[in-house]
């Protein structure tokens, strides 16, 4: 249990929060039925992410059972899994991949509502990722539990050969729908590596950024001509649109009205005249505005949607969610639907959406609730909140054509608004509703971003804590360094969004995740050694703090890391074994009076220091001076230890005095660790005594 207190009072209680690493396949089962199996489970699901099954018989001879969430079940298992198969997102067993396959045999439906299915093998090689591996997650928990127990993943699904994410899961980091379509063919297609037609009519292109050199995917942009491959060889398709889209040839007719900007693309010039297995991803970029009478029936707004989007081609799926006036905040039908629907609903007051010019207004509706318009008026402002961000490439549809029956929408409607209002009743319903529908530039997400601000350690993967892999494993998006996102390269999987940028621009890269985390996604931002040590866990939170964060969203985890002067230490023995700072030479962001005062103070204090950014290309005489203070106060035999990049390939190690210091090689990949006056090395080795003047007083040595 953790306390905050504040001026003395207590102002929150957390209990122990798991990591939040695991949350995306929670609730999980895990099943094993000997005490191996307990223990190899217990290594691979930290606590209190997993409920863990054991046989009655079993859970007797487990001593001492201090884990919380072990439960037992009584009679078969069989039984037991069908009681728990529909209320959980995943199922861990640590039992024979024979067993486990006749168990789920019965229980197993389709793999769109499947949950993950994983088996360990009790010596803790292997994780199997048996079922669900695309959209029940189980290829990603797969690599989650075996970068725990240092196993290997089995992953059998073709894309993880190919490095391709799963072409039914590319969506989701940012909210897509998956709308009609032969999954099941496009998939095969992808696998045979046979070109496959992409056509992205809106939502992010950042998938695509990260895809393997050789992938079987051709994208038509806007404006092409052709596709760049005889047509013949295309075998299957890919929409990525709000609109409801042919699933066979022929496509539907181009958009006929007069091009609102840019131009829609000729689709019949995308794909080629034959049937072809397509899918179609929905992303959510229509937000419907609705006013209506008091007392609209839910029916009455289901219908007036599902009409209207019918009628314009559009996608329900491709809603993202629902914008109105204030007043219409507790209107029953309407907060009903948006419920049932997990839409969001968005109220402004009248003096906000009687500023925004619209189509249509209504001196009327003006009278009745201050403001000419409600729905035309909520559907632009909503999409506000939505503007895009540089790398979010969406193309903006012209209005679509209804059929010939429906009244010709206004052309000189603003680009955004894809539909202007239409009114809407049903025989025999209360009420009345009126509908427009603007289109977002940004995809909403519906997601809570997270910021995981991750320390990759020295440099070795084995020196970096298995919360930490899993952190990056896990993440949508990794934002870091370039040298220090090619030392954890092995840790990334298909489809992961990886972002570097130059060293100097960290305030770019702390920008750039809270952007990506706003937006819903999980962003891992890495720094080396401790993220909170020199690192970008303070930028983030500075500029986090500066935009009034809430605490909250996006959820903020630090994940700690092995920092320099602890990696440099263990390379030439005990140098921290009594009180230690640590001080950057850097002053980029600090001024160089303050750091010399802090080097006077340490060397005075007689702390063991490390030196941070002892020296870079540019600054030289930094290290001199800090030299020169400390031999006011230390003997010029004070034992120095020189070392560059720990655990790296081309670490190097000296040993020397602060007085030899500056004759020694010394550049920005080095720490400069500086002993108290009771250091000594001995063959080798840098030892600072635990006690001074031979006794250890009090304290004890842990
Ligand atoms: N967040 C990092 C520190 C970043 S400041 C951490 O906690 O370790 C950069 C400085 O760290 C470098 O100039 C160097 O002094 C030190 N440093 C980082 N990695 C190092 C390594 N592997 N070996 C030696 N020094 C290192």
């Amino acid at each position: 249990m953790i306390k905050i207190t504040i001026h003395g009072k207590i102002v929150s209680h957390h209990r122990f929060t798991p990591t939040l690493i695991f949350q995306d396949f929670q609730p999980i089962a895990a099943i094993a039925t000997t005490p191996l199996g307990v223990q190899l489970l217990q290594r691979s699901l930290p606590s209190q992410t997993a409920t863990l099954w054991v046989p009655e018989s079993l859970r007797d001879r487990l001593q001492p059972v201090t884990e919380p969430s072990l439960r037992s079940y009584s009679g078969s298992l069989k039984a037991h899994l069908a009681s728990l198969w529909a209320s959980h997102r995943s199922f861990v067993f640590c039992l024979a991949t024979g067993a486990v396959v006749r168990l789920i045999a019965p229980l197993l439906q389709d793999k769109a509502s499947d949950p993950a299915v994983v088996v360990l093998d009790e010596a803790g090689q292997f994780v199997i990722s048996l079922t669900g591996g695309h959209q029940g997650g189980s290829d990603r928990l797969s690599r989650l539990l075996a970068l725990q127990l240092g196993a290997t993943p089995v992953l059998t699904g073709a894309s993880n050969s190919l490095g391709l994410p799963g072409i039914d899961v590319i969506g989701l980091p940012f909210g897509w729908v998956r709308g009609e379509g032969d999954w099941t063919g496009v998939s095969a297609a992808i696998a045979r590596q046979a070109p496959v037609q992409v056509i992205q009519e809106a939502g992010t292109t950042l998938w695509r950024d990260h895809l393997p050199p050789e992938h079987p995917l051709v994208f038509a942009e806007w404006g092409d001509q052709g596709v760049g491959i005889g047509d013949e060889a295309l075998q299957a398709a890919i929409w990525i649109t709000p609109r409801l889209t042919p699933n066979s040839s022929p496509p539907s007719p181009p958009l006929s009205l007069p091009p609102l900007t840019p131009p829609p693309p000729d689709s019949r010039s995308l794909i080629p005249d034959r049937h072809l297995p397509t899918i179609h991803w929905h992303p959510r970029i229509l937000w419907v505005g609705i006013g209506c009478e008091r007392g609209t029936s839910r029916q009455v707004i289901e219908s007036a949607i599902q009409q209207v989007f019918q009628q314009y081609g559009l996608a329900e799926a491709a809603i993202a969610g629902i914008a109105t006036i204030d007043l219409k905040a507790d209107e029953v039908g309407l907060v009903e639907f948006c419920r049932d629907r997990a839409l969001p609903l968005r109220c402004y007051p009248a003096e906000t959406l009687r500023t925004i010019p619209v189509p249509t207004p209504s001196a009327i509706v003006e009278t009745e609730v201050g403001t000419p318009s409600v729905a035309e008026a909520a559907a632009l402002r909503a999409i506000q909140d939505f503007q895009s961000c540089t790398d979010v490439v969406v193309n903006r549809l012209s209005t679509p054509t209804p059929n010939p029956q429906s009244p010709i929408p206004n052309p000189q409607s603003p680009p955004s608004l894809l539909i202007p209002k239409q009114i809407f009743r049903l025989e025999n319903q209360p009420g009345a509703v009126t509908l427009a529908v603007a289109q977002a530039e940004r995809e909403y997400t519906g997601r809570i971003g997270q910021l995981w601000l991750v320390g990759t350690g020295p440099g070795q993967l084995e020196q970096m804590t298995p919360a930490a892999q899993t952190a990056i494993a896990q993440a949508d998006a990794v934002i870091g360094y370039s040298l220090y996102i090619d030392l954890i390269r092995p840790l990334f999987r298909p489809g992961q969004i990886v972002e570097t940028l130059p060293i100097t621009q960290e305030r770019q890269r702390a920008e750039r995740a809270i952007a990506l985390a706003n937006w819903g996604l999980t962003v891992a931002v890495v720094s080396s050694g401790d993220c909170g040590i020199y690192g970008m866990a303070g930028l983030v939170l500075e500029q986090l703090r500066a935009q009034n964060w809430d605490g909250k969203t996006p959820a903020v985890q630090v994940f700690p890391g092995i920092t320099a002067l602890q990696a440099t230490a263990s390379r030439v023995g005990a140098p921290l074994m009594h009180d230690f700072c640590a001080i950057s030479l850097s002053d980029l962001l600090t001024p160089w009076e303050v750091i010399e005062k802090r080097l006077t103070a340490a060397a005075q204090a007689d702390f063991v220091v490390a030196l941070y950014n002892p020296k870079s290309k540019t600054r030289v005489e930094q290290i001199a001076i800090a030299q020169r203070i400390f031999l006011q106060y230390r003997d010029p035999l004070t034992p120095v230890a020189l070392v560059r990049s720990a655990y790296r390939t081309d670490e190097h190690i000296t040993l020397t005095t602060l007085a030899e210091l500056l004759m020694c090689p010394i550049d920005m990949l080095t720490t400069v660790l500086i002993g108290n006056q009771s250091t000594r090395t001995y063959a080798n080795w840098m030892i600072t005594p635990r006690g001074y003047l031979g006794f250890d007083g009090e304290d004890s040595v842990h």
